[in-house]
């Protein structure tokens, strides 16, 4: 498979008025197209700041990043990304959120009203566009949320966190949804979580920080069938012994 994302040894040390912080060290990993990759780790290892370095809104302070063999040198059009807050705006409906990044961007790669509303049907949201945020479910809101950053048409999706929000119950078949659609768009997704199951019901590799400054302590290759959903995943015997391993490395 080609590599969409490559990760050269980057580093960043974030500079206040009064400290230095080093946040992540020496980290390298590629990710193919395609794939969905989860980043796992204690609380302030970098996972959140190599998001911001993907998305080109910070600057590593050594290394190199590539999208499509591109080097990041700011914001990138080619990153979306997804949040633990959906952050839809309540005052306007479900087809006007789903439709602003498009209108604001301009971006020629943008998807269609038509491709758009296909969307919108194909994932349940049929009969809800004129609908407010308010109106719809946790699992709902984060599909819409989903669509609006598909809507700019990127080549990765970033999600930080973003069902952590979610109670454990809806948690689980959002994690399913979103999962499908991510796998039936084609995308290539790096998903950021502490829950060790999320990282294994989801992803095809798992990437565990160690803790501040960020440095890569392994890499787990998850080996499930691919026909299998987030769900189905936590039924095969197999993910118990992920579970195990993930568990002791985060000790
Ligand atoms: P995680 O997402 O894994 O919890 P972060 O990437 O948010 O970790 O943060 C990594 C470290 O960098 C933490 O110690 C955090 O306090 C620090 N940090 C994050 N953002 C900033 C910033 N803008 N300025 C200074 N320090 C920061
Ligand atoms: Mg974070």
């Amino acid at each position: 498979m080609n590599k969409l994302l490559e990760i050269k040894n980057i580093s960043l040390t974030y500079q206040t008025l009064k400290s230095e912080t080093e946040a992540i060290k020496n980290i390298s990993f590629d990710v193919s197209k395609g794939e969905f990759v989860s980043i796992v780790g204690p609380s302030g290892s970098g996972k959140t700041t190599i998001l911001s370095l993907i998305a080109g809104l910070i600057a590593p302070s050594s290394g190199e990043i590539f999208i499509d063999g591109k080097q990041v040198k700011n914001v990138s059009t080619d990153v979306g990304y997804m949040f633990q807050r959906d952050n839809l705006f309540e005052w306007i409906n479900i087809y006007q959120n789903v439709l602003i990044g498009p209108k604001i961007n301009h971006n020629k790669n943008c998807l269609s009203k038509i491709e758009l509303k296909s969307l919108i049907n194909k994932y349940g949201l049929g009969g809800f566009e004129k609908a407010k945020p308010t109106e719809l479910s946790g699992g709902m809101r984060q599909r819409v949320s989903l669509i609006r950053t598909l809507a700019l048409n990127p080549k990765i999706l970033l999600l930080d966190e973003p069902f952590s929000a979610l109670d454990s119950q809806t948690r689980l078949s959002v994690q399913n949804n979103i999962h499908s659609i991510i796998k039936s768009e084609h995308k290539t997704a790096i998903l950021v979580t502490h829950d060790i199951s999320e990282a294994i019901s989801m992803s095809n590799r798992i990437i565990v920080l160690t803790k501040r400054p960020g440095t890569i302590k392994t890499i787990f290759n998850l080996e499930f069938n691919e026909s299998l959903t987030p769900l189905e995943r936590r039924n095969d015997p197999i993910f118990n012994s992920y579970f195990k391993s993930l568990w002791d490395e985060l000790q």
